[in-house]
C-alpha cells in the first residue's frame, strides 16, 4: 500500500501527516500561515517532503463549503482568504503530487466511521463539537455530500424558533447553544466563573450550579437536534466527536432525556449513541480514505 499525504487545515494549527492505511507514520504541526499563497506554499512544500516520491497523493480536509468543481473552498468562514481559491489546482501544480480538498466534518466523519468509535455501521451520523457544530453522514458505506456539497451543516438546524442568533446569522441554531464554544458562552452567562470550555467541564464536575446548567442546556439542545436526525435518517449509530465530545458524561443523560420523548420508538431501540475515538485524528485518517476512494474510482 502506497502512503498519502493528509493535511488538517485550520484557522490555527496546520496537521499534515502520511498515512499508510490507519497508520500515522509521520506528522507535523504548523501554524496556519495567511494568505492563500503561503497555504498552499507550505502544504505542497512539506507534502513533497513528506512524500519523497512515494505518496499517491495529497488529501485536504479543510473548514466550510467544499466545491468539488473549483477543487477549495467556496465559503471559509475561518479562513477567508480560501474563499473561491482554486487549493487543489494549485497544490499539485506546485507539488506535481494529485490533490483533492474535502470538508473537514466529512473527512472526521468517515476516520471515525472506517477506524474509529462506528467500525461496523454502515449508516452514521457523526457531530462534531468545536468553536461551532460540524457533522458528516454516511449512509449504506457513502459519504452523503449533497447535490452541492454542502449536506451536514448539521449546526444549523434550528432547535428554537426565536432563539439565540447564530454565527450564521439565523437564529436558533443547534451551535448556538451546543458548540463547545456555546457550552462556555452558557455557562458565563448563567454565572460561572469559567474561562474555558474545560475549566466550565471541570466546575461542573465539582457541582458549579452554573456550569451544570449549560452543560443541561447544551445537552437538551443536542438531544433536539440529534431526534430530528434520527427521524429523517434512521440511522445506526450517532457519533459526538470533536472538543466539546470531552464533557460526553455531562451531555449524554440530557441528549438521552430528549431522545426518549422525540425519536421514533423504533428507530430508537438499535440505535447506538456513541463517543470519538480517534480524535486530533479522525479527519486524517477519513481524508485519506476518501483521496483512496477516488483514486479508485
Ligand atoms: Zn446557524
Amino acid at each position: 500500500m502506497k502512503p498519502v499525504i493528509v493535511v488538517d487545515l485550520g484557522g490555527t494549527n496546520l496537521r499534515i501527516a502520511r498515512v499508510v492505511g490507519n497508520n500515522v507514520e509521520h506528522r507535523e504541526i504548523f501554524s496556519t500561515p495567511r494568505g492563500a499563497e503561503s497555504i498552499v506554499g507550505l502544504i505542497a512544500e512539506q507534502a513533497m517532503k513528506l512524500s519523497a516520491g512515494t505518496a499517491v497523493g495529497v488529501a485536504v480536509a479543510a473548514p466550510g463549503a467544499v466545491s468539488r468543481g473549483l477543487g477549495g473552498l467556496s465559503k471559509a468562514p475561518n479562513l477567508p482568504e480560501l474563499d473561491g481559491y482554486p487549493m487543489a489546482e494549485e497544490i499539485r501544480r506546485l507539488s506535481g503530487l494529485h490533490c483533492m480538498v474535502e470538508n473537514d466534518a466529512n473527512a472526521y466523519a468517515v476516520g471515525e466511521v472506517t477506524y474509529g468509535a462506528a467500525i461496523g455501521y454502515k449508516s452514521v451520523v457523526v457531530i462534531t463539537l468545536g468553536t461551532g457544530i460540524g457533522g458528516g453522514i454516511v449512509l449504506e458505506g457513502r459519504l452523503w455530500r449533497g447535490a452541492d456539497g454542502v449536506a451536514a451543516e448539521i449546526g444549523h438546524v434550528c432547535i428554537e424558533e426565536n432563539g439565540r442568533r447564530c454565527g450564521c446569522g439565523a437564529s436558533g441554531c443547534a451551535e448556538a447553544y451546543g458548540s463547545a464554544s456555546s457550552m462556555l458562552r452558557l455557562a458565563k452567562e448563567y454565572g460561572s466563573n469559567a474561562t474555558s470550555a474545560r475549566e466550565a467541564y471541570e466546575l461542573a464536575k465539582n457541582g458549579e450550579q452554573a456550569a451544570l446548567k449549560a452543560f443541561k442546556r447544551a445537552g437538551t439542545a443536542l438531544g433536539i437536534l440529534i431526534s430530528s436526525l434520527v427521524n429523517i435518517l434512521n440511522p445506526q449509530a450517532v457519533v459526538i466527536g470533536g472538543g466539546g465530545s470531552a464533557a460526553y458524561d455531562l451531555l449524554e443523560p440530557y441528549i438521552l432525556e430528549e431522545m426518549k420523548l422525540r425519536t421514533f420508538p423504533l428507530a430508537m431501540r438499535n440505535l447506538q449513541l456513541l463517543r470519538c475515538k480517534l480524535k486530533n485524528y479522525a479527519a486524517l485518517l477519513g481524508a485519506a480514505v476518501l483521496l483512496e476512494e477516488q483514486i479508485s474510482t
